[in-house]
């Protein structure tokens, strides 16, 4: 018995004799079964064997990936909060002398992961680390190897202490959830916030693969959820995809600017 895991997504399914039929993440409209190789499962031996970690500062954040890159590519982010430690969003890889670096940095008080785009392998985090996962209730179903440390929590926010706060946005997936860290004033965003390639803006989609847009309703659900909060720098999905400055001034005017473009096109600069 092995697990697998979907080589475009990244998501890790409980352990099996074989690989699952489907990946039901993929076969979502938000991601994809790619065009010419269809679906193909990596087993967990063989993608430790062919990957490292990359483990490095990110705009004064511990950021966690691996490399080659794998599956959507995202890192995840070590937050630590006078609280404990918190892993922000999750990567498919987990060896032993990256679990030990982890702990030599204090552990892990708690796993938390935006989306299901980044659940990966959480639980093979969690076990490593006897923390709890926390996932909005709302994404219930998209969690592929279910497992006790998984915490489904409800409504709007949950407090993890050390100023950190999960805030439900919504938009991308209905559960989607952001971390906010009070004391330096981040906004950890995953792809429910967006940080685009200039770094002036953020943006916001349904399928950002397969780019479908979001309503205007939902857009200032988003916005709304958010104002509350005041944040200088947004880390978005990916390495150095970071905005430094006027966090929560970049979500309002990108907001603004969505809502513009979704009502009137061309006149959305
Ligand atoms: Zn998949
Ligand atoms: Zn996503």
């Amino acid at each position: 018995m092995t697990t697998y895991l979907c080589k475009a997504c990244g998501t890790q399914y409980p352990p099996a004799g074989e690989p699952p039929g489907a990946c039901p993440i993929c076969e979502d409209p938000r991601q994809y079964v790619p065009h010419d190789e269809g679906q193909v499962w990596v087993s967990w031996d063989e993608f430790v064997d062919d990957h490292e970690a990359e483990v490095r500062d990110d705009h004064g954040i511990l950021g966690i990936g691996c490399t080659p890159s794998f599956a959507i590519g995202q890192r995840a982010l070590l937050v630590r909060s006078a609280a404990g430690n918190v892993l922000w969003d999750c990567i498919p890889y987990l060896d032993d002398e990256l679990a030990g670096r982890i702990a030599a940095e204090g552990g892990l008080g708690a796993i938390a992961v935006s989306h299901p785009h980044y659940y990966s392998s959480m639980v093979e985090w969690a076990r490593a680390f006897a923390c709890p996962i926390y996932i909005h209730e709302a994404e219930r179903k998209w969690v592929m190897r279910a497992d006790p440390a998984v915490r489904f929590w409800s409504g709007e926010r949950q407090a993890l202490g050390g100023g950190l706060t999960l805030i439900r946005c919504g938009g991308h997936f209905e559960g989607g959830q952001v971390l906010h860290w009070a004391e330096p004033g981040a906004l950890l965003a995953g792809d429910i916030v967006q940080v685009i390639p200039d770094r002036r803006y953020v943006s916001f989609m349904y399928s950002y693969p397969n780019l479908i847009p979001l309503p205007a309703s939902k857009i200032e659900a988003l916005a709304a959820a958010l104002e509350p909060f005041p944040f200088e720098a947004i880390y978005g999905a990916w390495w150095d995809r970071v905005i430094e400055r006027d966090g929560s001034g970049v979500v309002r005017r990108s907001a603004d600017r969505y809502l513009r473009a979704i009502a009137e096109p061309g006149l959305s600069s």
